[in-house]
């Protein structure tokens, strides 16, 4: 599943190529995906400008003068730029003509994801408008968390990986940062000491940033034994490291299902 830091590594590979550029021929190959894709989409976009690549959560936002184009990858989408006589792909759902020289081409062989449009703020999108911080902005802090975590029982971890919460935590980082802050992920959220929370709030936007600056040079189809990705794996101290020694203590990673996902944990450095 493509988290965030393979969507923001999808956005600025893009958006250099792709952004200032005005759109030519359209054509949607297969209008199937998690919502169809509009038949009208080359009647709106024809002639129009790319005004920026945005990205809120794990949708990227194609801005155009008269809307925006709403995309997500859902499970194993795709998004490239090739010229425009690179064979097609099977899957290959959607080809947007930038200028003269360039394609853009969105792939999904499962096709959970989906390409919206809208006229409105797309911020103001239904779903958009519920959704958290970004975890790399300054709005998320210990101090969001804390205020957010105030009485609830909650374990951590599903509190980290909800949306309304902090959006674009997914599990493996989830797990990751809490090692990094030394927090149990099954701890109670509203229990945890605010120097504890300002501690989490660095350690995810460490968490994301590093993978994100990785994702840029080893991007790739790669998948780890849980389908998730693995460009981070090699960095990783807990996920899916169960039975194998702590890197700081050196005893054994357990792992347990919290809310449906698989935690992984060091019972000593956790608590
Ligand atoms: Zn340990």
């Amino acid at each position: 599943v493509p988290e965030l830091p393979e969507v923001e590594t999808t956005r600025r590979g893009l958006a250099p190529l792709l952004t200032g550029k005005r759109v030519g021929k359209v054509e949607v190959l297969d209008p199937r995906l998690r919502w169809p894709v509009p038949t009208n989409l080359g009647s709106l976009l024809r002639g129009r400008s790319l005004r920026a690549i945005d990205r809120r959560a794990k949708y990227l936002l194609f801005r155009f003068s008269n809307g925006t184009l709403i995309a997500h990858l859902g499970m194993s989408g795709s998004m490239r730029v090739c010229a425009p006589t690179t064979a097609l792909r099977k899957h290959d759902h959607v080809r947007i003509g930038f200028g003269r020289e360039l394609e853009f081409r969105y792939h999904d062989p499962r096709r959970f994801g989906f390409l919206l449009w809208t006229e409105q703020p797309a911020e103001l999108h239904p779903r958009l408008v519920k959704l958290g911080p970004e975890p790399l902005g300054q709005e998320f802090d210990g101090s969001h968390l804390a205020r957010t975590a105030a009485g609830r029982k909650i374990a951590v971890k599903p509190f980290l990986m909800d949306n309304q919460v902090v959006v674009g935590v997914g599990n493996i980082y989830a797990n990751e940062a809490l090692f990094r802050a030394g927090i149990r992920p099954s701890r109670a959220a509203g229990k945890i000491a605010s120097t504890r929370w300002d501690r989490l709030a660095i350690e995810v936007k460490n968490v994301l940033a590093e993978a994100i600056q990785d994702g840029g040079t080893t991007l790739r189809d790669f998948l780890n034994s849980d389908g998730e990705p693995g460009y981070f794996v090699q960095k990783l101290q807990v996920y899916n490291r169960e039975g194998q020694p702590c890197n700081e203590c050196g005893g054994p990673i357990q792992r347990s299902v919290l809310g449906q996902r698989a935690s992984y944990f060091c019972p000593r450095c956790q608590c």
